[in-house]
């Protein structure tokens, strides 16, 4: 696969290519420009010019009927979606096609959707005597789009989180400009071959691939042309981007990282919880944001709760490897750690050797820690890899106040039978999500996002396009 930018409605693969290294067997798979800031500038040039023409007076009709093209435009090249996303990132075929693809024709159908649905955030006063002479007015509000928008996204789900971004921001009017991982290039520069055939006015979309800090991550958002920024990636990514960005008082969305706890209670259905703890822990390797790395467990049932847990691990065969050699050995440094601060190794704590091709991608194995103190690195930090520390509680209060201890606060699951407890307990875990014996349900019209350390402002449903559109306020004196 090529990758290439997409600058004004023009394919072009300006700049010196780097290597595109597939990580299930470490094989060099493909090259990857990294655009000088002249194509990041001209990008943004593109995005503002489109404004200014076609895609600027484009109406409602026109933009939802232009989301549905570019959802059946990836429906129609689903396999090279599901091979690109795979070739990238070494996750398992399943999940491409279960749902890196799916969600993001469903990023697109969902926005074409709520453009017709949206209850418009129009309020309407008449002020009668608003002053001594008792004059009148009349005020109302139109939303109207932010302007060019900077998109930047990470390796984990890339298509996924690329579309869940660039779906509300075209919806709500804007023109975009999007840097995707430059672990992950390949579904990226598919999707924009695919709003190229869709037939969106030129510049409307925009695509510029390369690297993060001193490359075209930072060119585009320290840009003064670009009106805001939607970020998804690491929480010391996002205080670099807040820093660049401010000297031009740009908004910003961050989805950041997270340390996400989970809470199982004594009287949980163990069987769920083990399960849901299985899958919350170790789906995609621990490579997804809202993944359980700490885990709470009430003592009466804490032993069980490890034994079989540590067992699933041990029993997990058929998982994707880290997305680089870089982060393998991030994750191995942790397992390192992890014994050095004095934990127990349940199940896992290494590379897997597996005998085959896959010897020579960056596989590490799914873990299960207990023993560590709250204070451990290894507790406190974001590993973003298939590990959990497993740690027992006595009381509601302590496990709250586990749970509430960390800098980060993105997801959390609660496993409890109780339901008076469930409700007593969710509101009070600072998450911004909180799943009740569930884990990762998703239902896209709902807030999405973290607080503390783990982002700024939500998205989902009407509040991606609550970001993506300023209000205005118009007074009209009667
Ligand atoms: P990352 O922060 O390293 O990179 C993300 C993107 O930012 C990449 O495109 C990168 O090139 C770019 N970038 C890096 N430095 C930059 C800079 N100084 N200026 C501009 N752009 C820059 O993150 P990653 O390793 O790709 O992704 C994993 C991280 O993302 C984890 O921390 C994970 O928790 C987080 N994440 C959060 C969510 C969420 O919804 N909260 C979802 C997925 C991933």
């Amino acid at each position: 696969m090529k990758a290439e930018h997409y600058v004004g409605g023009v394919f072009r693969s300006d700049g010196p290519a780097f290597p595109l290294i597939s990580p299930a067997d470490g094989a060099e798979i493909g090259a990857v420009p990294e655009a000088p800031r002249e194509v990041v500038d001209g990008a943004v040039a593109a995005a503002r010019e489109a404004l200014r023409g076609p895609w600027g007076a484009a109406g409602v009709e026109e933009r939802a009927a232009a989301m549905r093209r570019i959802a059946d435009g990836i429906q129609a090249r689903f396999g090279e979606f599901v091979d690109a996303e795979i070739a990238d990132t070494g996750r398992p075929r399943a999940f491409a096609e279960t749902v890196d693809v799916p969600r993001a024709i469903g990023n697109f159908r969902a926005y074409a959707d709520l453009l017709y649905g949206r209850p418009e955030r129009a309020y309407t006063t008449q002020v009668p005597g608003w002053s001594a002479g008792g004059g009148q007015a009349l005020n109302y509000t139109v939303r109207r789009p932010l302007g060019v928008v900077a998109i930047i996204s990470p390796w984990n789900l890339p298509l996924l989180l690329m579309t869940w971004k660039v779906a509300p921001a075209l919806a709500a009017g804007n023109a975009v400009v999007v840097k995707p991982s430059e672990e992950t290039p390949s579904t990226a520069t598919l999707l924009a071959q695919v709003i190229d055939q869709a037939g969106l006015p030129a510049g409307a979309f925009n695509l510029v691939h390369g690297h993060g800090p001193g490359a075209a991550g930072e060119f585009l958002t320290g840009h003064p042309g670009v009106d805001a920024i939607a970020f998804t990636g690491e929480s010391a990514t996002g205080s670099a981007i807040m820093r660049n960005a401010a000297d031009h008082v740009t908004p910003v969305s961050f989805e950041l990282g997270g340390k996400n706890p989970a809470l199982v209670f004594a009287d949980a259905d163990l069987d769920a919880a083990v399960e849901g703890t299985v899958r919350s822990s170790f789906t995609h390797s621990g490579q997804i944001c809202l993944c359980t790395e700490r885990v709470y467990v009430e003592r009466p049932v804490f032993d069980e709760f490890v034994e079989r847990l540590g067992a699933r691990a041990k029993e997990l065969a058929d998982y994707g490897p880290m997305i680089s050699a870089a982060h393998r050995d991030k994750v191995l440094s942790y397992y390192r750690l992890a014994r050095e601060e004095g934990a127990t190794v349940v199940a896992g704590g290494g590379a897997p050797s597996f005998g085959d091709e896959r010897d020579g991608g960056f596989h590490v194995e799914p873990t299960v820690l207990t023993g560590l103190p709250e204070t451990a690195r290894t507790v406190r930090e974001e590993i973003f890899g298939p590990v959990c520390h497993v740690a027992p509680f006595d009381t509601e209060d302590e496990a709250l106040r586990l749970a509430n201890d960390s800098p980060y606060g993105l997801a959390s699951t609660v496993w409890t039978r109780d339901l008076s407890r469930a409700h007593r307990v969710a509101p009070k875990v600072e998450t911004g999500i909180v799943w009740v014996n569930c884990w990762n349900l998703r239902d896209l019209r709902t807030p999405f996002g973290g607080v503390k350390a783990s982002g700024i402002g939500r998205e989902g449903g009407e509040y991606s396009l609550d970001f993506f559109s300023e209000p205005v306020n118009v007074c009209i004196q009667i």
